[in-house]
Parts: C-alpha cells; sequence; structure tokens
C-alpha cells in the first residue's frame, strides 16, 4: 500500500473514533505510514520535531500505543527499553533483524502464511497473533567484513 493511502486509513480510523487530528498527531501518522523501518518512538520523534518543534515525547507515545491498542500499528518488543513500531504492515509478519547494524526489515516468504494456515487444520486454533524474528547478519555487514 502506497504511503498517502495508508495515511488516508489511519486519519480516517481516528477520527470515526472520535479523536482530534492535530497538526503534531497527522505527522506522527505520516511518518509511520511513510516509514520502511520500523521506527522507535525516538526516532519517529525526532522526525516529528523537525517540522513541529514544540511536539512533546508523550505526544508521540500516546499517540503510538492509541494506535497499538486499535490494532494499527504493530509492536515489536526486543527486551529493551525502545521498541520499534511497524504501521504499514499492522498484522503478525515475520522479521529480519541484523545483529551488527540493527536494521530490522520484513521477511516475505509466502509459507509463513502456508504455516498460520496448517495451525488452523491441524489445532483448531484462529491464530490471532504470533512472533517471528529471524537473528544474522546482512548481505551488506557481510561484503563489509
Ligand atoms: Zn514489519
Amino acid at each position: 500500500m502506497d504511503t498517502q493511502a495508508r495515511l488516508d486509513q489511519l486519519t480516517t480510523t481516528l477520527k470515526a473514533r472520535g479523536y482530534r487530528l492535530t497538526p503534531q498527531r497527522v505527522a506522527v501518522l505520516r511518518v509511520l505510514a511513510e516509514s520502511q523501518e520500523h521506527l522507535c518512538v525516538e526516532q519517529i520523534y525526532d522526525q516529528v520535531k523537525a517540522a513541529f518543534p514544540m511536539t512533546s515525547l508523550a505526544t508521540i507515545y500516546k499517540t503510538v500505543t492509541l494506535l497499538k491498542e486499535m490494532g494499527e500499528v504493530l509492536e515489536l518488543d526486543f527486551g529493551g527499553d525502545s521498541h520499534r513500531y511497524d504501521s504499514r504492515r499492522p498484522r503478525p509478519h515475520p522479521h529480519l533483524i541484523c545483529t551488527e547494524c540493527k536494521r530490522l526489515v520484513d521477511l516475505d516468504i509466502p509459507s509463513f502464511d502456508r504455516l498460520v494456515q496448517e495451525v488452523l487444520t491441524a489445532t483448531g486454533y484462529q491464530v490471532e497473533g504470533y512472533r517471528l524474528d529471524v537473528f544474522g547478519v546482512c548481505l551488506q555487514c557481510r561484503s563489509k567484513s
């Protein structure tokens, strides 16, 4: 989905639930809709602050938490204090994490969709979520060493 379409979805969802769309809040939504990077709250804050210097970190936290509760962002917790967020694809999906440069990208392998279907078939569980993180060294980091 392109950035504008995702941004429209996010603003429509917030409006429908009666939330006010302040310029700062729209800026947070825009950063989330644009980013392919799985940003943490601090990184979202840095980008929003560039356009709205008066924005507080609390505003970013509140907006991200709200979107998480509404199922519009996927939170990825790695045990540290900075969770990473994916708003382009809020449904669970596998990720690849480079242990050298810490880059976090989506892992698109069709067999994982089949796996979820197989879980249902084998166990009767309607899968609501799962977590799969593959850790390794990315191609760029491997070529450096
Ligand atoms: Zn992702």
